[in-house]
Order: structure tokens, then C-alpha cells, then sequence
């Protein structure tokens, strides 16, 4: 693990308040960038998804366990309840700050138009739930 110093000798960056700020913004820019190229819609299921859901319509699924973040187990029908995504997906977004979710109509639509939503309460950075370095992965436990 670097240290602080070394990121800032490497990218002559200092940590002010301020420049934690355009670190976070260059941070969500890089988010928006690829949520576009990956948005949901661009690409369809495969037969093998469709086998997924053929499993789950014949209650054969107990789960499907998935690190794509793409939602195309969604896409291709497996019932929600059935999915876990290791890595989060496009499904759901929520505020960084506050973690009040965000409509998924309005998320796509910033999306689609390379616009930044806001937060409707405390005006934060709305963000995927998709899992980004550094971050954990998703925890589900099951009965
Ligand atoms: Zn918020």
C-alpha cells in the first residue's frame, strides 16, 4: 500500500480540503465516463443467461451468484431475490454522502445525457452501486 506522501510526490497532488474536492470530482467523472460505456441496454443476455432463468421459472435456482455488473441476469428474467452481485450493479445508485437511494429512471437518464446527479437531499455525488477498487464487496447472508 502506498502512503500518502508517495501519492503526492507521484501525482504532485496536496491534500487540502480543496483539492479533496476536485480529487472526488475527477473521482465521480471517471465513474460517469465508464457508466456510460457500460450502461445497461448496450448489450443483450446470452443463451446462458436465458438457461439461468430457465432454471429459476423450473426451481432448480437456489442462486445466482454473479461479479458482472452489467444486469443482464435482470435483463434475461432471473427474479431479483435470486441474484446476488458480488460487485454491485447498475440496478440500484445511491448518494456518497448521505446513502439516500436515487431513482433509477433519473440515474439512466443522467447516464444516457453525461450529467452528474446530485442528491435531492444533501446535493452529494449520486453514484452506481457498482463495486470500484478499494471498496468492499457486497455482503448477503442467507438463512
Ligand atoms: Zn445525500
Amino acid at each position: 500500500m502506498r502512503s500518502i506522501s508517495s501519492v503526492k510526490t507521484q501525482y504532485h497532488v496536496s491534500f487540502s480540503p480543496c483539492s479533496a474536492f476536485k480529487l472526488c470530482t475527477i473521482f465521480v467523472l471517471a465513474v460517469y465516463t465508464l457508466a456510460h460505456e457500460l450502461y445497461p441496454g448496450k448489450f443483450r443476455p446470452t443463451i446462458t443467461h436465458s438457461f439461468i432463468r430457465l432454471l429459476a421459472e423450473k426451481s432448480l435456482l437456489h442462486i445466482c451468484f454473479t461479479q458482472n455488473i452489467d444486469t443482464l441476469e435482470r435483463r434475461a428474467g432471473v427474479p431479483d431475490h435470486k441474484i446476488i452481485e458480488a460487485h454491485g450493479s447498475f440496478a440500484t445508485q445511491k448518494c456518497i454522502n448521505c446513502k439516500q437511494p436515487f431513482d433509477g429512471d433519473k440515474m439512466k437518464e443522467h447516464i444516457l445525457q453525461k450529467k452528474i446527479a446530485r442528491c435531492e437531499s444533501c446535493k452529494g455525488y449520486v453514484k452506481p452501486d457498482i463495486v470500484f477498487f478499494g471498496e468492499g464487496v457486497r455482503i448477503v447472508i442467507y438463512d
